[in-house]
């Protein structure tokens, strides 16, 4: 009984993992091609908020400065 719970309790875990990871934030420019992390110094002039699956499906690359 016991290993039934931990097993549907590592599951859960699994997909809440799963899930977050999919939606996880990253930030965009106006101008610029490459997403980034909120604290990144390029992101002074514009900031667009974007999941990181949709800047990768719209072509963006990651930040060699911030490395998100
Ligand atoms: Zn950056």
């Amino acid at each position: 009984m016991k290993l039934k719970i931990i097993k549907l309790l590592l599951l859960l875990l699994i997909i809440s993992i799963t899930a977050s990871s999919q939606e996880k934030i990253v930030y965009i420019t106006r101008t610029g091609e490459k997403y980034h992390l909120e604290h990144c110094s390029s992101l002074r002039r514009s900031k667009i908020k974007i999941t990181l699956s949709e800047a990768i499906k719209k072509g963006y690359e990651p930040c060699k400065r911030c490395n998100p």
